[in-house]
């Protein structure tokens, strides 16, 4: 019984499934000259990023907005956070509106737990400092199945700052969750220890990643590091960065965004065929629209009925 989305361990693979399904059904609406369901008439969204974003936010806020919800957005910079207001009353203020949704990044992991706990909205976090980012992989997931079909037994690397990355973290557990062979590959400064426990395997270097259906490269996160963590990015790159000699023409190429061009990926990869990094970026509108369907139209507006429990409970989105 879940009000919330806070983590993909909040969801087994058949709430996955539904999710992705009911993405497809929104990737049709999409396609149509208005692109606007009835579905949230009435009800109010509120984006409040504490971070930098530009594909989530802009990503929610379209989902928001084609569901035909009212829709606030408030980013720290410029709101009463700047002048010192704690989240905790942050949410309470915002409260005084009748959210139904509240989406929330935070540079602190666990804060879109406690804002959950803090409000009856339904609360979808949107990535909370390096815990995890479970609409990314969700969308990385929709991306993948539409490309390949199944994803049964589909051999994933992911490639750099495993240690700083909440994207890391949510797919390993998505990816593995949906039957794919997941390795994490970096310098041992930059994997956390016991990752194995999330059900992958860890590498030290590229070697074998020939073997992959997928790379998936992360960016350096380098507002959560505090030291050094590689000798250079010079040398970090020389040894980890994909670039069309380790990228085989069978290989797919993901990548979360923002990519730092000339370090964790070459140019010629970001603009070449086997990039699905514009893809994802698609694919988020509409995995968005599917999350936030689930937890207000799915059964009963984010209260405690169980939008992620109750398979095929939800009616099918209608044109506005
Ligand atoms: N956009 C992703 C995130 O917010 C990945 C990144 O920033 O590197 O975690």
């Amino acid at each position: 019984m879940r009000k919330d989305l806070i983590s993909i361990d909040d969801l087994t693979r058949e709430d996955i499934e539904r999710i992705l399904d009911r993405a497809e059904s929104f990737a049709e609406v999409s396609g149509r000259e208005i692109k606007k369901v009835p579905t949230l008439r009435g009800r109010t969204v509120v984006n409040l990023f504490y971070e930098s974003s530009t594909r989530t936010s802009s990503s929610f806020e379209i989902a928001a907005k084609r569901l035909s919800a009212d829709l606030v957005n408030i980013k720290s910079a410029g709101s009463a956070v700047d002048k010192g207001e704690s989240l905790k009353d942050t949410v309470q203020t915002l409260s005084a509106y009748d959210p139904a949704a509240i989406v929330i990044r935070a540079p602190h992991a666990g804060a879109a737990q406690m804002v959950a706990r803090w409000s009856p909205a339904a609360v979808v976090n949107a990535g909370d400092g390096k815990h995890e980012h479970p609409t990314q992989a969700l969308l990385d997931v929709y991306t993948l199945r539409r490309r390949l079909g199944s994803l049964e037994g589909v051999k994933i690397w992911i490639v750099g700052d495993v240690l700083h990355s909440r994207v890391a973290r949510s797919d390993i557990l998505a990816f593995t969750r949906m039957g794919c062979a997941v390795t994490v590959c970096g310098p041992p400064t930059l994997i956390p220890r016991e990752i194995e426990t999330l059900g992958c395997e860890v590498r030290w270097s590229l070697d074998g990643v020939g073997d992959a259906d997928v790379i998936y490269a992360l960016r350096m996160q380098n507002e959560r590091m505090k030291g050094s963590f590689v000798p250079s990015l010079r040398e970090y790159a020389a040894r980890y960065q994909i670039d069309s000699r380790r990228l085989a023409p069978s290989q797919l190429l993901m990548h979360p965004g923002p990519v730092n061009r000339g370090v964790e990926l070459a140019g010629e990869v970001v603009d070449s065929p086997q990039a699905l990094i514009v893809q994802q970026v698609e694919s988020g509108v509409v995995v968005r629209m599917a999350v936030l369907y689930e937890l207000l139209a799915g059964g009963g507006g984010g209260s405690e009925s169980a939008r992620f429990t109750r398979p095929g409970a939800a009616p099918e989105p209608q044109p506005a």
